[in-house]
C-alpha cells in the first residue's frame, strides 16, 4: 500500500495511492472460497465543502474533511477498497467446483461483502 501526500501546481493538496490485496470471498455458484486479488489506485485532494468539492478540477475526486480539518486515511482507503470489490463472486468457469448445470440465477445467501477491517489486515 502507498500513499503519497503532494501539492500540485495549482496549490492544491493531493492525496494520491496504489494498492493491491488479496480478499478471500466466497464463489456465488459453488460456495466454495475464492481469492481474488485487487488493485486500487485513487487520487483525491480534500474538500472543506461542497463548493470547495464542484471547484476540484475534474481529474480528482473530493474527500471531505472530518470536523477536525483532518482527513481519515483509514476510512479513505476502506472505502476504495469497498468500491473495489466485486458485489457477486465467482471463480472462472475452468475452476469452478459447481456442477455443470447448476442454475446460474440462483444465489447462495452469503451476498453480504467482507467486513473491510479484515480485508484491511490483508493489505500486502
Ligand atoms: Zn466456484
Amino acid at each position: 500500500m502507498n500513499v503519497k501526500f503532494d501539492v500540485d501546481d495549482l496549490g492544491l493538496n493531493v492525496i494520491s495511492g496504489t494498492g493491491s490485496l488479496s480478499v478471500a470471498l466466497i464463489c456465488q455458484r459453488c460456495t466454495e472460497s475464492l481469492v481474488i486479488d485487487l488493485d486500487i489506485e485513487f487520487t483525491l485532494s480534500p474538500a472543506k465543502n461542497d463548493e470547495a468539492a464542484e471547484a476540484l478540477p475534474s481529474y480528482y475526486d473530493a474527500i471531505e474533511l472530518d470536523e477536525n480539518g483532518e482527513v481519515n486515511l483509514l476510512e479513505l482507503v476502506e472505502e476504495e477498497l469497498i468500491l473495489a470489490i466485486p458485489l457477486i463472486a465467482k471463480h472462472e468457469p475452468s475452476q469452478c467446483q459447481a456442477p455443470v448445470d447448476s442454475v446460474w440465477g440462483e444465489l447462495p445467501e452469503e451476498l453480504e461483502k467482507p467486513n473491510p477491517f479484515d480485508v484491511l489486515k490483508k493489505i500486502k
